[in-house]
């Protein structure tokens, strides 16, 4: 299906992971996620949103979907029996996270330090190591408005392995579906595992000092995993000028511009989509669909997509 705007531009997401993402927190990354999703959706496009944000999910505010299937989380984690441990020490050697502690007659495992990687098991001389369990968080599915399929991780409070609840997240894509994909904010590891395999990342920032400062850092994550990336600017107040200074010397193009509007703000903690209840702000995000095309043009990502 298409999107079509103004120009007569059409575009056909199919297939393609657009991530949105952003330096900072607060920067209005889930409104434009949901809204450009809703768009898709209006258009007629199968659209799935994921919500990798996993420490702090909201998509489902705005998109309400009824959670269908909802089930834990769960990742290896290394079990010692002690009857069998000769404390020679080789796990705690080798474990990279340093998530073992071999003290003289006891071997300790940190689960929230182990990353599953499972070597532990295999150096072991006396098998003393079998793989146990525990959960990090839950998958929820279901389907939201205009039929956008849905599905969120939320992570456990104080769990600090979100990437494989991220992982699990991005492993219920479906096909053939564009795929939203909201992101942590920040550039950490749970950033680098979103990201990771998108097609295009929308990078939403603020036009501030903290907003650019953030969305460097972000911008030469995307650039490291050699992703296309465009901006879309929240909350314009009239331009700033080293924002665009900085991503006109980057080469980085500007996806869309949405400006600062307490109608916006209030419909926002209303948890509503801004598209509906403001349908002028449709032209924005159209803007934002035709130049996300050119986005992936110019990348050669998108014509090998595109349908007839
Ligand atoms: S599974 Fe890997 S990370 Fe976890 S304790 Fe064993 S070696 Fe360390
Ligand atoms: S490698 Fe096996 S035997 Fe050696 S300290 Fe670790 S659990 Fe014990």
């Amino acid at each position: 299906m298409r999107v079509q705007n103004d120009q007569g531009i059409m575009i056909d997401l199919t297939g393609m992971n657009i991530t949105m993402a952003s330096g900072k927190g607060g920067t209005g990354k889930t409104t434009v996620a949901v809204n450009f999703a809703w768009l898709l959706a209006s258009a007629g496009q199968r659209v799935q949103y994921l919500d990798c944000d996993v420490e702090e999910p909201n998509g489902h505010i705005f998109l309400k979907p009824s959670i269908t299937e909802s089930a834990p989380s769960k990742v290896m984690v290394p079990v010692v029996d002690q009857e069998k441990c000769t404390s020679c020490g080789e796990c705690g050697l080798k474990c990279q996270f340093h998530a073992i502690v071999n003290l003289p007659g006891d071997t300790l495992i940190f689960p929230g330090l182990c990353h599953s990687c499972g070597l532990c098991s295999s150096v072991c001389p006396t098998g003393a190591i079998t793989e146990g369990d525990r959960e990090i968080g839950i998958i929820g599915k279901g389907s939201g408005t205009k039929r956008i399929d849905f599905i969120h991780g939320v992570l456990n409070v104080g769990e600090a392995m979100a990437v494989p609840l991220i992982k699990k997240v991005k492993n219920g894509r479906k096909d053939p579906y564009v795929h939203i994909i909201d992101a942590p904010p920040g550039t950490s590891c749970p950033v680098v595992a979103t990201l990771k395999g998108s097609d295009a990342v929308i990078m939403v920032t603020e036009p501030t000092p903290f907003g650019l400062h953030d969305l460097k850092i972000a911008i030469d994550v995307a650039r490291l995993l050699n992703i296309p990336t465009g901006v879309v600017i929240n909350r314009d107040q009239g331009g700033y000028q080293p924002l665009s200074d900085y991503l006109e010397a980057a080469g980085i193009p500007i996806l869309a511009v949405i400006p600062e509007d307490a109608d916006i703000a209030r419909h926002y903690s209303q948890g509503g989509i801004i598209l509906e209840s403001l349908p002028h702000y449709i032209d924005v995000y159209e803007t934002l669909a035709a130049n996300l095309e050119k986005l992936l043009d110019t990348h050669s990502v998108h014509a090998g997509r595109m349908r007839s």
